[in-house]
């Protein structure tokens, strides 16, 4: 460990979701040998860290909340010590009511080396997503961030409620909820409008964010009624009412929505993200994970005689890399395909291609094998093609293709099925809080059939969990399988998944 690079990093990770967490936030992960984590970061956010990174959640340590401390602190010591690179992710921003100061100052009691990276506190990302701009020329001009944990009238209270009813801007309440009707109370009494408009944001920035507005004087009773309850942050201004009109994220067309995508781990993020961006909560459940071939000696006796073949076929991109990768593992490099015509079976592949500087010279109109075997046919009459595809999957462009070529198919990776481990997204197909699953290929499809129980298959028939499928013959799939397809996409590709699934969800 190079001495001018600290061994404690404090980094915040944001109000919860992932597309909020910085830039250095993911730095710092991707090199830590622990990761200490509040209980309010998702757990997905831990999948920047190194898989060999120690996890653990200062819910873990022993006692409750206060007493957690002194250990969570000693442990951070006790690893930097020994040389270990600690990352201590705490929600929202670190130094804003998350015990960073306290953290920071038993650090450089113990003369340990820290950095601190900002993040983004709960009120800004509340704010944001709440439609709630927390300053405004003409509502507001300043703003004030306050702890809800020290009610008027107590002993621990060290706030100035009178100044705080007399604050001229904003006011948010951290950690206020179970003291929400004592807060407002006070500051009715003291002199704030009881009309002042209101808002409680739970959950602020993802999917299960809910939000309730009143006047303020029955905001509690309001909040009752709705049954919001922590993380939420009280907002309470003029400001407030400016969400009427800037409300944009619960308008989002997936917002609230349950979503689960069966991808293989290294392909479910970027899918789950964009059911995010569309306000759904998104969950993953991989069926399938893609590992190296049984045996390479094909791939390789293939990869060395490249120069006999006239066309080259990729119909996936773990295919695409897998082979890419051979080829450089047995000394080669992209020359090596400069023969070769290049064909994909859609725009996936086609897109995978691109970031290897390759452009395919054929991709079907309509992105299935049958599509692509009747293309090729034209155009590799009596030539020799080579397939490079999984270890398992339809024979059909093969078959169709040896009619007029010369085809040799070789395994470039395989596909096995997965325990599925996710006990969130097992609950939810079970009890139907889960509204849509993508199926994304008719293994997945297969696997699917296989992981789901009894309960699970009976909310699928009913309809009540629904089956979004990508193509006509991963619907065959699940038909086969004696499940409903709920709707299939229009173009067989992830972005066609999800244009469905909105539409779907939209009742159309
Ligand atoms: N350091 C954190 C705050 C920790 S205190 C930050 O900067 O945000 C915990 C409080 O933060 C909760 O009681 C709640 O008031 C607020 N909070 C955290 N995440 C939130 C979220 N997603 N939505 C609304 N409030 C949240």
């Amino acid at each position: 460990m190079p001495n001018d690079s600290p061994q404690v990093y404090l980094v915040g990770a944001g109000p919860g979701d992932v597309g909020l967490l910085t830039l250095r936030a993911i730095e710092c992960l991707s090199q830590a040998d622990l990761v200490i984590y509040d209980k309010l970061v998702p757990i997905a956010f831990l999948d920047y860290a190194p898989s060999a990174a120690a996890r653990l959640c200062v819910a873990d340590f022993p006692g409750c909340h206060p007493e957690r401390w002194p250990h969570v602190q000693q442990a951070m010591i006790v690893a930097a010590s020994e040389g270990k690179r600690v990352v201590r992710l705490k929600g929202g921003d670190p130094f804003l009511f998350g015990r960073g100061g306290e953290e920071a100052e038993a650090l450089r009691k113990a003369g340990i080396d820290f950095e601190v990276v900002a993040g983004v506190t709960a009120s800004l990302g509340a704010a944001a997503t709440a439609g709630i701009p927390l300053t405004h020329r003409d509502y507001a001009s300043a703003v004030a961030l306050v702890t809800g944990h020290e009610p008027p009238g107590t002993a621990e209270s060290k706030l100035d409620w009178q100044a705080l009813a007399r604050f001229p801007g904003t006011l948010v309440f951290y950690m206020g909820m179970s003291h929400l009707a004592e807060i407002v109370h006070a500051l009715v009494e003291l002199g704030k409008s009881p009309e002042t408009p209101s808002a409680v944001v739970q959950q602020a920035t993802t999917g299960n964010q809910r939000t309730v507005e009143a006047p303020l004087a029955s905001l509690p009773e309001s909040v009752a009624a709705a049954g919001l309850g922590p993380p939420a942050v009280i907002v309470i201004g003029a400001v407030v009412a400016l969400r009427k009109e800037l409300a944009w994220f619960e308008k989002r067309p997936l917002f609230g929505r349950r979503v689960l995508v069966t991808r293989p781990r290294h392909q479910a993020a970027e899918l789950m993200r964009r059911f995010e961006r569309l306000g759904a909560i998104a969950f993953s459940l991989p069926m399938l994970e893609v590992r190296e071939p049984a045996d390479w000696t094909a791939v390789d006796h293939a990869l060395k005689n490249l120069a006999l073949y006239q066309w080259l076929v990729f119909t996936s991109v773990n295919g695409v890399h897998a082979f890419i990768q051979r080829l450089r593992a047995l000394g080669y490099d992209l020359r090596a395909l400069g023969g070769l015509q290049l064909a994909a079976i859609g725009p996936g592949t086609t897109q995978c291609l691109r970031t290897y500087y390759l452009e395919p010279d054929l991709v079907p109109s309509e992105y299935r094998s049958e599509n692509l075997a009747a293309a090729l046919k034209q155009r590799a009459q009596g030539q020799r093609v080579l397939l490079a595809r999984a270890d398992r999957g339809r024979d059909i462009l093969r078959q169709e293709l040896a009619e007029s070529a010369s085809v040799d198919q070789i395994t470039v990776y395989s596909q096995v099925d997965l325990l599925p481990a996710n006990q969130d997204a097992l609950d939810g197909l079970r009890n139907g809080t889960i509204e849509f699953v993508t199926v994304t290929s008719s293994n997945i499809a297969r696997a699917l059939g296989d992981a789901l129980d009894q309960e699970s298959k009976a909310n699928v028939k009913s309809g009540r969990v629904k089956l979004v499928s990508i193509s006509p013959v991963t619907s065959a799939v699940i038909r086969e399988l004696g499940l409903p397809v709920a709707a299939e996409a229009a173009e067989y590709t992830t972005a066609g998944v999800v244009q469905t699934l909105i539409g779907l969800a939209q009742g159309e």
